[in-house]
């Protein structure tokens, strides 16, 4: 039987590969780092900082498909308390109270595809909750200006990151390379041949899945229409020692920023006496890096008290293209790269065509391009199933 190669070992890579081992195919999976997880990587040593992902949905398909293979990791729920707002340049404990009206007018309604989020929250109140709520997305969309995005994009998963009562992101407890190292053991253990400082140069024979980044995946194919927007943002995660009263998280409705403190869900992401804060600020346009940074740094001055001095520990990126697709007024994911690339080849990833919030559009695409390559593979008979639990 035909091999299936998989181009790229993060979620993408990860998932496609299980899928296809479990439809009975054999799979090869080629990783150019040394380690597997892509941005799922937790850094090494005492603080384990996560590159991209930080939380994980319950109520999402990723997390169905990883409970059904017995693969969630331990996880940790939403701590209750510390959520404070920036609004009007104060930090406050509650969001504008005139605005609770309108997020209860807009809850349960489908938004339209073709207008922007800022026109249809103001078409249903005002200006300045237009800009409240169009800011809250900045947390999963790392836009400057969510708002301008497709309204059909914004409010679903405006509803499920941050208006759902209960929450339901979860917190992987030990970061997201614990998620990796499931996910890699249930591969190996279906027959996957994982290597991994392996940089794949030239596309392989068919059927191939490439799970990359999209600007490798241009690369790789020589297809220079493989683009789709997506956020810029800086990031900033600090090691500070603790102080009592720090925030659990701050949503920047002012300029869309986000700061949160991982350690009051999960402590041993720092070590002892010690907390974990991540913090992102989108840049705008024609805003370098060092301007969000700056503008970040004073978000944290006003959310952690006495921080400058706590610092033990400092990381910084800059997430340009690298945060998922974000789908403009009048296009759906639909419309991003087709995961079919056409004689064998397939996308997986998170700026594809495939539905869910972040990295769930990165599995889904995955699954669809196993789904596509196995049936390449079994064009002579109906695929195996052998899902077996671990
Ligand atoms: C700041 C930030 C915060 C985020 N927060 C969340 C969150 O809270 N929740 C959530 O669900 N998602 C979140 N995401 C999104 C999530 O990180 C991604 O959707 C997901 O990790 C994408 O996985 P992937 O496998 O598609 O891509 P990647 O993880 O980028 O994997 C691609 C892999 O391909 C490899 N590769 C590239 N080129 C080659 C080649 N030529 N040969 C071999 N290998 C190659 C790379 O080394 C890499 O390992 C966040 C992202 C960012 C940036």
């Amino acid at each position: 039987m035909q091999e299936i190669a998989i181009i790229g070992g993060g979620l993408a890579g990860l998932t496609a590969a299980i899928t296809a081992a479990e439809g009975g195919a054999p799979v090869r999976l080629a990783e150019a780092h040394a380690e597997l997880g892509g941005r799922a990587r937790s850094a090494d040593g005492p603080y384990k900082a996560n590159l991209g992902p930080h939380v994980i949905y319950k109520d999402g398909p990723l997390w169905a498909w990883l409970r059904e293979r017995d693969l969630l990791p331990p996880s940790a729920g939403t701590p209750l308390g510390g959520i404070r707002v920036r609004w009007d340049g104060e930090l406050r404990r509650t969001p504008p109270l005139a605005s609770i009206p309108t997020v209860l007018r807009l809850r349960g309604r489908d938004a339209p595809i073709d207008r922007s989020f800022r026109d249809w929250v103001r078409d249903h109140s005002d200006e300045r909750t237009a800009a409240m709520l169009s800011a809250a997305g900045g947390v999963y969309t790392f836009h400057h200006d969510p708002g301008e995005l497709s309204a059909a994009f914004v409010w679903p998963r405006t509803v499920r990151a941050l208006l759902n009562p209960p929450p339901v992101a979860r917190y992987v407890i030990g970061g997201w390379s614990a998620l990796v190292g499931t996910l890699a053991a249930r591969a190996r253990a279906l027959g996957v041949r994982i290597e991994t400082g392996a940089r794949i140069e030239e596309l392989p024979a068919a059927p191939v899945i490439v799970a990359t980044e999209l600007a490798d995946a241009r690369r790789l194919l020589g297809d220079d229409a493989l683009r789709w927007p997506s956020g810029s943002t800086v990031c900033l995660d600090l090691g500070l020692r603790h102080h009592r009263g720090d925030p659990f998280v701050v949503s920047d409705l002012d300029e869309a920023g986000w700061v949160e403190r991982f350690t009051a869900a999960d402590p041993s992401l720092a070590p002892d006496g010690e907390e974990l804060v991540q913090a992102q600020m989108p840049i705008r346009p024609g805003e370098t890096a060092d301007g969000a940074a700056t503008r970040l740094e004073r978000l944290l001055d006003q959310a952690l008290e006495g921080r400058r001095e706590r610092e033990t520990w400092r990381r910084r990126q800059v997430m340009q293209g690298r945060s998922g697709a974000l789908d403009m007024p009048g296009t759906t994911w639909r419309d991003r790269p087709a995961v079919d690339r056409g004689d064998g080849v397939f996308l997986a990833g998170d700026m594809v065509a495939g539905p869910g919030l972040l990295s769930e559009v990165a599995w889904a695409s995955a699954t669809e391009a196993a789904r596509g390559a196995l049936a390449l593979v079994h064009r002579s008979g109906p695929p195996q199933r052998t899902v077996a639990r671990t």
